[in-house]
């Protein structure tokens, strides 16, 4: 059925939203194959964003550890320093042809809310972000990023005055004016048709990777690895290799431990539920409302994960894996220091689990791991956490 994978997915939303999503669907089903639009993403990519980003050989990080070679797809080099950009700039330019004015999202640590405004810059809609104040006090860089880029950054004070509240405000207002305005989730979560969309804006990742591989080593990679919040930059990565021989592995955050509370593994210890508008596995609190989930990447700490990740574990397509907080920080370091790349801090769960595998497979293999972004926007923290040892 259109929008699941295997039972996964749907989209359980109020009538009024679910013609929207319908209307969002169709747009889309129509604009993925007119040539114009197609050339109009690319030539974005191309001359805007700096796609294709490269392929980088990690060869001392790959010589320190001894095992398998390790090479980084550098979604780290696309503007904005993340892999987000390329979903963002495809949604409003969706919301462009729908005639929208405006965009609006909910954003966490604010990487979606900038991604989000830097797009909306460039193809001039407005732009209303709803964040918690908690994060407002938290994130002030992000906040800054977002106001110089013209977006309205509205503070949400209901609750615990995070994500959660800003997740309900901004589907308050959208609810209100669905006419005018186009909302734009941030990863491949949601009601349909947004983690198929989601999913096929991201596989950029994967197309071009796919290439660079065989251009570079002359076969395929035997393993390919990225970290999992909602699932984007995994699914983009994956869509490219899912009907080869490669070994996927998708790594969430084990954040401190085992406990309810203290990770954000969703599949390692989640069950099936329906939240924000769509079934997939969730981790629940007691009431079977979506549990307070922790990692130290801000990125990754969701209590849902996209459908098709639902899927593909079940069908036991991906092997999903977890690292915990410390090994994702000791990566943090380690990249930094023989490659001279600072991973952001849920890339470095990917790195992290790499750098594991690189040790277990055969020294021959090759692991493409997925470099979703940088690390500048996590230094100040980790410093002040950990200093400079590790
Ligand atoms: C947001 C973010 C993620 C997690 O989101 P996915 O949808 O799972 O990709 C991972 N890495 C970076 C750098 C991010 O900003």
């Amino acid at each position: 059925m259109e929008g699941y994978y295997g039972r996964f997915g749907g989209a359980f939303v109020p009538q009024p939203l679910k013609d929207e999503m319908d209307k969002i669907a169709a747009a889309y089903e129509q604009l993925k194959q007119n040539p114009d639009y197609i050339k109009e993403l690319n030539h974005i990519r191309a001359t805007y964003q700096g796609r294709p980003t490269p392929v980088t050989y990690a060869c001392n990080l790959s010589e320190k550890i001894g095992g398998a070679k390790i090479y980084l797809k550098r979604e780290d080099l696309n503007h904005t320093g993340a892999h987000k950009l390329n979903h963002c700039m495809a949604e409003c330019m969706i919301a462009k042809h729908l005639g929208k004015k405006k965009v609006i999202a909910e954003t966490g640590a604010g990487q979606h809310g900038v991604a989000l405004a830097t797009a909306a810059a460039y193809l001039k809609l407005e732009c209303d972000i709803y964040m918690g104040e908690v994060d407002i006090e938290k994130e002030t860089p992000n906040v800054s990023r977002m106001r110089l880029l013209g977006a309205n950054v509205i503070p949400v004070s209901a609750g615990q005055k995070t994500l959660k509240e800003a997740v309900d405000a901004a589907f308050e207002v959208y609810l209100q004016d669905p006419e005018n305005t186009m909302y734009c989730i941030g990863s491949v979560v949601g009601p349909h048709p947004f983690p198929t969309m989601l999913r096929d804006f991201q596989s950029v990742i994967g197309t071009e990777a796919r290439e660079q591989m065989l251009a570079q080593t002359g076969r395929l990679p035997h393993h390919a690895v990225a970290c999992v919040g909602g699932g984007s930059n995994s699914i983009g990565l994956f869509s490219a290799f899912l009907d080869d021989n490669v070994q996927l592995y998708g790594v969430e955050p084990m954040g401190k431990g085992t406990k309810l509370g203290q990770n954000a593994a969703t599949l390692t210890y989640g069950s099936e539920g329906v939240m924000h508008g769509f079934n997939s596995i969730m981790l629940k609190d007691e009431n079977g409302e979506p549990a307070p989930v922790y990692s130290v990447a801000s990125g990754l700490d969701y209590a849902g994960v996209g459908p098709e990740h639902a899927y593909l574990h079940e069908t036991g397509r991906v092997n999903y894996v977890s690292v915990l907080d410390d090994e994702c920080i000791n990566a943090f370091f380690t990249l930094s220091r023989t490659d001279g790349i600072i991973p952001a801090l849920e890339s470095a769960h990917a790195v992290a689990y790499a750098m594991k595998l690189a040790r277990e497979v055969d020294p021959a293999d090759t692991i493409l791991v997925n470099l979703s972004g940088r690390g500048d926007k996590d230094m100040d923290f980790v410093i002040r956490e950990y200093g400079y040892l590790a």
